[in-house]
């Protein structure tokens, strides 16, 4: 059976022609991306690496880790998000392979071929995280980097995560998130450990309601970024 849950998958198609739109229900991906994006620059330098993005969605953060010269190969689901990351990589002038696949999909087709994958704000998606993560092992090389964020599940992460974002300041959609489905750090880090990936550092990502800002901080209570590495040997 696959690990994908359709109705997840028919969310994101129906937005999909905004993806490019900062003022649009992924502004909130827009105005993290820097942020993300600096944060997994500074734990590896991206030029010439092989590096796979799971989820792309329309390509946002596959986009600026191309122009930090990396080789992108980008995977989601989505039909209508993969035709507008294809098209909109014209206008960037960028060569990114999207295809549309699983990670449990493509790790069956390559195992041991990326220097890193990038898995953002995609695990809460799926109906079984922990067979993503295993296939992001399988994917990156002995040695390689797997980057994940997601939102933590607790009662601050629904009051800020859905109350907050999806009721009071409608930063997205109602019903875009389910807080079932919320992942906590000890969780990702037991899926990982049991496939013996090891972690190497986290951090979160905050909020300001009042001058509208994203920013990195050390609290991991509410939305994270953590990243793994595949053990050499
Ligand atoms: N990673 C991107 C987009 C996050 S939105 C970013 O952070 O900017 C979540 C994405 O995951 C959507 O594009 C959705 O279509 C995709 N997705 C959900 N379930 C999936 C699955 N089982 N396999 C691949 N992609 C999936």
């Amino acid at each position: 059976m696959e690990n994908v849950d359709e109705l997840e998958i028919r969310k994101f198609e129906e937005l999909a022609s905004r993806w490019w739109d900062p003022n649009s229900e992924f502004k909130p991906l827009h105005a993290i991306n820097p942020l993300r994006m600096n944060y997994i620059s500074q734990q590896i330098n991206l030029a010439g690496k092989a590096v796979l993005d799971i989820g792309c969605g329309g390509g946002i953060l596959a986009e600026a880790m191309a122009h930090h010269g990396a080789n992108v190969t980008a995977i989601d689901l989505a039909d209508a998000s993969l035709s507008v990351a294809k098209l909109h990589q014209l206008e960037s002038k960028l060569d990114i392979d999207y295809r549309k696949s699983s990670a449990e999909q493509l790790a069956e087709e390559e195992s041991d071929k990326y220097d890193v994958v990038t898995c953002l704000e995609m695990l809460e998606h799926v109906p079984d995280p922990s067979s993503v993560v295993q296939a992001c092992k399988n994917l990156v090389k002995p040695g390689g980097l797997v980057f994940f964020s997601t939102i933590n599940r607790n009662p601050k992460s629904y009051l800020f995560a859905i109350i907050g974002a999806e009721y009071l300041l409608n930063l997205l959609p109602r019903g875009t998130h389910d807080y079932g489905k919320f992942i906590r750090p000890s969780e990702l880090a037991r899926w990982c450990r049991e496939c013996q990936l090891e972690l190497q550092g986290q951090i979160g990502m905050g909020y300001n309601p009042l001058t509208k800002r994203y920013f990195l901080e050390q609290s991991v209570a509410v939305n994270y970024i953590a990243f793994y590495q595949k053990p050499q040997h």
